[in-house]
């Protein structure tokens, strides 16, 4: 038997977008990417990946703002402009930036990715493993 996967709530800054996803991420990473640096204002972007289909938004989907395509694009809170996920892999799969979440998911970051590019002024401080591309890709 198992038991019905457990749902995670997660909303932007200001709360007018706000959402449900399962607690069945399939890899959770920080990219340090300048991209993810850039849309998130920090030394890297916590992210979780998870099939589309198990996301949803519960309250402000007419009020996100999509940087980038509809099946390629960031999502962000059209007020506050909070980053809430990235729709990824040709929009069959999610990256819910971890920071957005309101429930602890049973995933942990496994990994540091692009290190290549990470900020000169940011030092990791754990002993997680370091790629300096892509997981695999070094
Ligand atoms: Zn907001
Ligand atoms: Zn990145």
């Amino acid at each position: 038997m198992t038991s019905p996967a457990r749902t995670l709530a997660g909303q932007c800054l200001c709360g007018a977008v706000r959402y449900t996803v399962a607690d069945e991420f399939t890899y959770a990473l920080n990219c340090h990417c300048a991209d993810c640096r850039r849309a998130t204002g920090s030394a890297f972007k916590p992210f979780a990946g998870i099939e589309r289909h198990k996301l949803a938004l519960t309250q402000g989907s007419d009020q996100i703002l999509i940087h980038g395509e509809e099946n390629a694009g960031d999502i962000h809170c059209g007020k506050c402009g909070s980053f809430l996920y990235s729709v990824v892999r040709e929009g069959m799969f999610v990256h819910v930036t971890l920071g957005t979440l309101v429930d602890d998911p049973s995933i942990r970051p496994s990994a540091h990715i692009f290190v290549g590019s990470k900020a000169p002024w940011f030092t990791i401080c754990d002993d997680l493993p370091q790629h300096q591309g892509h997981v695999g890709g070094d």
